[in-house]
């Protein structure tokens, strides 16, 4: 992609209202606009970061045995009347009524319409376990929207609901996902831990938020140490393995870790000195088992193998992805600019003209940006007019892994500079060893 032809609206001044490093990062890079409270724009920068996020959430849903779908962000307020929540969720939830004066619902969330398909089509035990999944925008009319796209009133939710015949299969599905998320937030470059989180009335002890540590966060956590260790499960993990994913879980859940509201004591005290951290952290995950909840008003029952009807046991299980990049940004930059994890960068490759217009320079950048795309790399070459220094500003503000820059003496020379993003590295290699470079490192 070349610069000169992309829609890169990157601001100079530090916006006064952005309060968080993200936000600031996130208006200055050009990927989001404000368009009203709690409600944003994702411009092209920042639209190939939330795809990105989405695409390893999906892959990891995929594997965890979930089915994607795409329910509408518009709901009946019938079916919420069903539930009960329709008097019981309060002001966060957007009501709308429609030319025949009937109520509608902006959907702050999917039980109610998730457990309506469940009811229509499944009818025996067979057809379990069930997970059902979509990535769709939710609105929640929150009092204190603010930080950006972290704590927006119109915002993205991967929202997964999982259907079982009892207790026990419901648990497995609930570790299925518990994995799932360990290996999504490994993925896009995090380290998020999950914390026992509070279950409200329901009650139990099946309910953990995944938490990225981070000053800005608004939720205090208490966690042990031990937590910054654990090795996460590989892609070859078996997901129908019950046996399997009730120890990981075992393993992730034996440590202290819990947030607020959760936090005891007693057992915190019992953690070591040297093992306790007491930080801020950011809530992007968070994963909940309910039962029949919704199933038993709703009428969702299956027949199970002992010729009987059963309510089914469910859970939901959301993951932020417009506030976990927010939260990426947060966990990874500094004071030049964003700090891209591979896996999630816009680009791989920023491809740096010092001297757009000079024929030598630009026929090596040519050379380099068809040799890199061909190499599978996606490269963002800046080929605009500005000074070197403003281009540096820039490369290193949206935080692309690496840049290549060129320049009239390395072209004499037949040479490039490769910089780490992240380490500040420099190199300087032959034009001709530029893409070889990027292989090996990357
Ligand atoms: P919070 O406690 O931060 O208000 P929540 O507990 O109400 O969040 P959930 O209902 O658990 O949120 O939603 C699942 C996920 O959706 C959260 O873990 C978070 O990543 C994301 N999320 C929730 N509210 C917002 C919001 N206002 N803006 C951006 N992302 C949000
Ligand atoms: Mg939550």
């Amino acid at each position: 992609m070349r610069l000169s032809q992309y829609f890169l609206p990157i601001l100079k001044e530090n916006p006064r209202e952005a309060e968080i490093v993200s936000h600031r990062l996130m208006l200055r890079a050009g990927m989001i606009r404000q368009q009203g409270q709690g409600s944003f724009t994702w411009l092209p920068l920042g639209k190939r970061v939330l795809d990105k996020v989405n695409r390893i959430i999906r892959e990891e849903q995929d594997r965890a045995g979930a089915h994607e779908i795409l329910m509408p962000t518009i709901q009946s307020a019938e079916l919420w009347r069903e539930s009960g929540r329709y008097d019981d969720y309060g002001k966060e939830m957007l009501r709308i009524k429609d030319r025949q004066n009937r109520d509608l619902l902006y959907g702050p969330t999917n039980e109610e319409m998730v457990t309506e398909i469940f009811r229509s089509y499944v009818k025996s035990y067979k057809d379990l376990p069930l997970n059902l999944y979509h990535i769709q925008w939710k609105f929640r009319d929150e009092v204190r929207p603010r930080f950006g796209v972290m704590r927006s009133r119109e915002f993205l939710m991967k929202d997964a609901y999982s259907f079982d015949i009892d207790y026990e299969a419901s648990k497995a599905a609930y570790n299925r996902m518990f994995v799932s998320y360990l290996r999504t937030f490994t993925r896009v470059g995090m380290k998020a831990i999950p914390m026992r989180a509070d279950t409200g009335p329901i009650g139990g002890d099946l309910s953990h938020e995944f938490i990225i540590l981070a000053e800005t966060g608004e939720s205090q956590v208490f966690c042990d140490k031990a937590y910054l260790d654990l090795t996460v499960p590989g892609a070859d993990t078996d997901f129908r393995d019950d046996a399997a994913m009730a120890e990981i879980v075992q393993r992730w859940t034996t440590p202290y870790a819990a947030t607020e509201e959760m936090h005891d004591e007693g057992a915190w005290n019992a953690v070591g000195d040297g093992d306790k951290l007491a930080a801020r952290g950011i809530e992007v995950g968070h994963i909940f088992h309910f039962g029949e909840k919704y199933s038993k008003p709703m009428g969702a029952k299956v027949q199970g193998p002992d010729g009987k009807e059963h309510f089914v046991s469910m859970g939901s299980y959301g993951i932020g992805p417009s506030r976990l990049v927010a939260g990426i940004i947060e966990a990874s930059h500094d004071e030049n600019g964003i700090i891209w994890p591979d896996a999630v960068a816009p680009f791989d490759v920023g491809l740096i003209n010092m001297k757009s217009g000079d024929a030598a320079c630009d026929a090596a950048c040519d050379r380099l940006h068809a040799e890199l795309g061909a190499s599978g790399r996606d490269v963002l070459y800046d080929d605009t007019d500005s000074r070197a220094g403003g281009k540096f500003a820039t490369a290193d503000l949206i935080g692309l892994p690496w840049q290549v820059i060129v320049g009239p003496r390395g072209v004499a020379a037949n040479e490039a500079e490769i910089k780490n993003r992240k380490t500040g590295e420099r190199r300087t290699v032959s034009l001709d060893a530029v893409v070889r470079e990027l292989g090996a490192t990357a």
